[in-house]
């Protein structure tokens, strides 16, 4: 089944575009193969593949070429020896922590993990007897002190929303290898083009494809990367539990892939245009981007990453009315959560993602009232400039 485009000797970009391709009968872009099942042309093919003489599909949830195209791709472009592609990121996360866990064994996870994730682990893991220890994000002698002998995962993210904290993955691999634990970084706000964690030594890389992968805000998808027995339980769980993005969603993935690399480069450079222009502005208090100076992890994003990322978040220098009244005011910049798509959309940390915890828990997680993030979009940055002013004069 060998039908593939293989890895192209090339850079990023030339990979991005060429490498996993389905060129069937000639089609310059990989066929949707809406099948559920494949069929054998006569006993004995059946009896070959079943005896492992041959390679086949057999069924969906096992298999489907347009999604192997896309893996390909994805593996090709985050370094991975395989990819493991589901219809979302959660399911990726999900798939990786129960593959790997069992009853009586241990978690380690930094604070400030994607809400879900963190959810996941601290409220349903315990149900099946895994516990976990949740470690102050940077501090790595917490995260090695935290370590059991019934530690099996420590899991991080870099950056991390909202304030774009970076982790240490090099420290963070120090810790996991010095006691035989596995090391899992989502890396969905980075990407391959930003960072490496695998070249780094990490084990599993995850990405929610639906942010900048898959990048065009009309797709759920994410994936589970690392080497091919690292990510063999992974495997083996989706093939059991489902989860398995759909053909379509592979389709929109591919395509949205060949442009990956110029819309990484136009992101990071637009992202820190806008922050470097929010930090001379007397309406703002204080710009979190890991690509300036005055980020508390300026030096560790400068060695670890290639780009700081397409997401700002700042302070209004006002009250909760006031910020309010900036966010209402814009009218290029769209109301939404989310990021990595084309459009510039807007969040308000406080009412999107914490309304439902009482204002004391949200202000000692340091969801104050006056925080916004944005993910840049690909609109002109003169555009999104021009759209902030209309924010702050709507603010008097
Ligand atoms: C969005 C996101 C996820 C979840 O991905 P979905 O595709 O929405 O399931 C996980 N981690 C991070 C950092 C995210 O931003």
């Amino acid at each position: 089944m060998n039908e593939f485009t293989q890895r192209p000797a090339g850079h990023r970009d030339t990979i991005a575009v060429h490498c996993g391709e389905k060129r069937w009968m000639g089609s310059i872009t990989t066929p949707i193969d809406y099948t559920s099942t494949f069929v054998f042309k006569d006993v004995a093919e059946m009896v070959s593949f079943a005896n492992g003489e041959i390679d086949h599909y057999e069924y969906g949830r096992y298999g489907n070429p347009t999604r192997q195209a896309a893996e390909l791709k994805l593996a090709a472009l985050e370094g991975a020896e395989r990819c493991v592609l589901f219809d979302c990121g959660m399911s990726a996360v999900s798939a990786t922590i129960l593959s790997y866990c069992n009853q009586g064994q241990h978690i380690i996870i930094t604070d400030d993990a994607y809400k879900q994730t963190l959810a996941m682990v601290k409220r349903v893991m315990p149900r099946f007897g895994i516990s976990c220890t949740v470690v102050p994000m940077g501090d790595y002698e917490a995260m090695e002190k935290a370590v059991t002998p019934s530690t099996v995962l420590i899991i991080s993210e870099s950056p991390t929303n909202p304030y774009l904290n970076i982790a240490d993955i090099d420290e963070i691999v120090r810790i996991a290898r010095a006691h035989s634990v596995l090391s899992v970084i989502d890396s969905t706000f980075a990407t391959p083009y930003n960072s490496r964690p695998l070249e780094r030594g990490v084990d599993i890389v995850i990405q929610s494809a639906t942010k900048y992968l898959a990048g065009h805000n009309d797709v759920l998808a994410g994936a589970a990367f690392g080497s091919d027995k690292a990510t063999e339980p992974i495997y083996q769980w989706r093939r059991m539990t489902g989860g398995v993005a759909d053909p379509m969603s592979c389709y929109l993935l591919i395509r949205g892939l060949k442009t990956f690399g110029m819309r990484m480069e136009r992101l990071n450079s637009t992202a820190m245009q806008i922050a470097q222009f929010l930090e001379k502005q007397p309406q703002i208090r204080r710009v979190y981007y890991p690509g300036l100076p005055s980020h508390r992890h300026f030096q560790l994003a400068s060695r670890q990453m290639n780009g700081f990322g397409a997401v700002v978040t700042f302070e209004i220098n006002g009250n909760l009315e006031q910020t309010l009244k900036f966010l209402d005011g814009l009218k290029l910049c769209m109301l939404g959560p989310s990021l990595g798509g084309p459009e510039t959309l807007v969040t308000h940390p406080a009412l999107n993602s914490y309304y439902n915890i009482s204002r004391e828990e949200r202000y000692k997680l340091g969801i104050i009232d006056e925080l916004v993030r944005l993910s840049v979009g690909l609109e002109d940055p003169r555009d999104i400039i021009a759209d902030l002013h209309l924010g702050f004069a709507n603010m008097r």
